[in-house]
C-alpha cells in the first residue's frame, strides 16, 4: 500500500463500531464494570478495557493504533502536547545523574524545559548538529540518549538519521528523534534505526490548528540494559514492550499529560488528509523559495537549496522533499517586522502545519527565554522570518510576499 492509500486504509483502520468510518468519540472521565473483579481485572491489565480516560481511552488508542502504522512503529502514547512528548519520551528512561546530548537547533520550548531538567539533576549536553564527531567528545558512562530533529525548527539543519542511529548504538545509547516537522511522508525514522520518535501532533498530524496534542512512538529494538536504566527494570518482562509499558503503567499516567478523546478524534480526522497537505505544503514552500530568492536583501534558507549544506541529504533522506518550512533573513528586525506587516494572506501567529500561511518571528517570540548564544546555536537571528507554508495558491502566496516585501522598503523611504 503506498502512502496515501494506507492513510485510509491502513490495518489500523477499521474495527469501528457500527461500521463507522471514523473512531467515536469517547467523550467520558470513567468506565463502569458489572463487578469489582472485573475492573481489578482491567486495571491489573489482566482484561482490556479502559477504566479511566487518563490512563486509557478508546478514540485515543485508536489514535494512537493509526499513528504507529504510519511511522512503522512497535506502539504508539498520545500525549496532551508535543512538548510533553518530547520530555516524556525521556523522563521514561531517566533519573538524577544521567545526561542525555541534543543539538542546540531544537525547538525553543524544548531548551525551556531542558533546563528545567537540569533542576532535577538530569544534565543536557548540546552540540550544533548531531553527528560522530561531535557527539563523541560528549559520551560518557552517564550518556543515556541521544535526542534532536530530523528537520530542525527553524535552524533547519537535517539529520543524517541512519548514521547516527549506528553509530549511538556502538555506545549501546538510544536514538530520540523529533519529527515534527519531517511528518512520516517526508521520512520513517523507525525504519532507518531512530529508537523513539516523538510528534507535536499539534502541527502536521491534525493539520488544521484545531487542537493540540503529541505523540511518542516506540520502535521497540532498543535494548533497555537494567543497569543503565534502572527505571525500567520491573518492565523488562514486557521484551520489546518495556519502554511502552512504563510510558503507559507510571510516567504518562502518574504525571497525568493524557490527550482528550475530542483532541484524539480530530487528530485521526487530520491525519487522514496529511498525505495530500503536507505534499502541498512542500511544493508550494519550493516554489515560494524560489520566488523570494529573487527579491532584494532577502537571504533564504531551505534544505533544497543549493546553498543548504543539506542539500544532498535533504534529497537522499526526505524522499525528494524538504518539509513545508522556509525561513528568510531580511537584514534588520524593524525591516522583518515591516514586511510581516505588509502581508495579506500569511497571518502572524506561533503555530507550523496549518493550512493556513503562517510567519513568526522567532527571536521575539519562541525564542524569548533563550540567550543570544543559544539563539544563534538554534540559527534564530533578530532579522529571521520563519514560514509554514500552507495550502493557498502558491501564485497567491509568491505575489503577496513581493508586494510585502515592496511595500515594507517603500514605508521605509
Ligand atoms: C511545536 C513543536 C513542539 C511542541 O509541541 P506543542 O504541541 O506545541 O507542545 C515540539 N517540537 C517541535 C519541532 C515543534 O514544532
Amino acid at each position: 500500500m503506498n502512502f496515501n492509500t494506507q492513510l485510509l486504509h491502513g490495518k489500523s483502520v477499521g474495527a469501528y463500531s457500527f461500521g463507522a468510518t471514523l473512531p467515536s468519540i469517547s467523550q467520558v472521565s470513567a468506565y463502569t464494570y458489572e463487578t469489582s473483579e472485573q475492573l481489578e481485572k482491567v486495571c491489573q491489565n489482566r482484561a482490556a478495557g479502559f477504566a479511566y480516560t487518563r490512563i486509557g481511552n478508546p478514540t485515543v488508542a485508536a489514535f494512537e493504533r493509526r499513528i504507529c502504522e504510519m511511522e512503522g512503529g512497535f506502539s504508539a502514547t498520545a500525549c496532551a502536547s508535543g512538548l510533553s512528548a518530547v520530555v516524556f519520551s525521556l523522563l521514561n528512561i531517566l533519573q538524577s545523574g544521567d545526561e542525555i546530548i541534543a543539538s542546540s537547533g531544537v525547538f525553543g520550548g524544548t531548551i525551556d524545559v531542558f533546563r528545567d531538567l537540569q533542576n532535577f539533576g538530569i544534565q543536557v549536553h548540546y552540540i550544533p548538529y548531531l553527528s560522530e564527531e561531535n557527539i563523541t567528545p560528549l559520551l560518557n558512562d552517564k550518556t543515556r540518549a541521544v535526542f534532536g530533529e530530523v528537520i530542525s525548527n527553524p535552524g533547519l539543519d537535517v539529520i543524517d538519521v541512519s548514521a547516527v542511529a549506528a553509530f549511538v548504538h556502538t555506545h549501546q545509547v538510544p536514538l530520540i528523534l523529533d519529527s515534527t516537522t519531517a511528518t512520516p511522508l517526508l521520512i520513517r525514522p523507525l525504519k532507518l534505526g531512530a529508537d523513539v520518535v516523538v510528534h507535536s501532533s499539534s502541527k502536521y498530524i491534525n493539520g488544521s490548528g484545531n487542537s493540540i496534542g503529541g505523540v511518542i512512538v516506540d520502535g521497540g529494538k532498543f535494548r533497555w540494559n537494567p543497569q543503565r536504566y534502572p527505571v525500567l527494570a520491573e518492565y523488562k518482562k514486557f521484551g520489546p514492550a518495556a519502554y511502552t509499558a512504563r510510558l503507559k503503567n507510571d510516567t504518562l499516567r502518574n504525571f497525568g499529560s493524557c490527550m482528550a478523546p475530542m483532541n484524539a478524534y480530530l487528530n485521526t480526522v487530520g491525519l487522514e488528509t496529511m498525505g495530500l497537505r503536507v505534499q502541498k505544503e512542500c511544493e508550494n514552500a519550493y516554489a515560494l523559495v524560489k520566488a523570494l530568492e529573487q527579491l532584494p536583501d532577502v537571504t533564504v534558507n531551505y534544505p533544497l537549496l543549493e546553498t543548504s549544506p543539506y542539500q544532498k541529504l535533504a534529497t537522499e533522506q526526505l524522499g525528494g522533499y524538504g518539509g513545508a518550512i522556509l525561513s528568510l533573513r531580511v537584514g534588520s528586525k524593524e525591516r522583518a517586522y515591516r514586511l510581516m506587516n505588509h502581508l495579506k494572506f500569511a497571518h502572524i501567529a506561533t503555530n507550523i502545519g496549518d493550512l493556513r500561511t503562517l510567519v513568526i518571528h522567532p527571536a521575539s517570540t519562541i525564542y524569548i527565554h533563550s540567550t543570544e548564544e543559544m539563539m544563534h546555536a538554534a540559527g534564530v537571528y533578530d532579522d529571521l522570518i520563519r514560514v509554514s507554508v500552507g495550502i493557498e495558491d502558491a501564485k497567491d502566496l509568491i505575489a503577496d510576499f513581493t508586494e510585502a516585501i515592496a511595500h515594507a522598503d517603500e514605508e521605509a523611504e
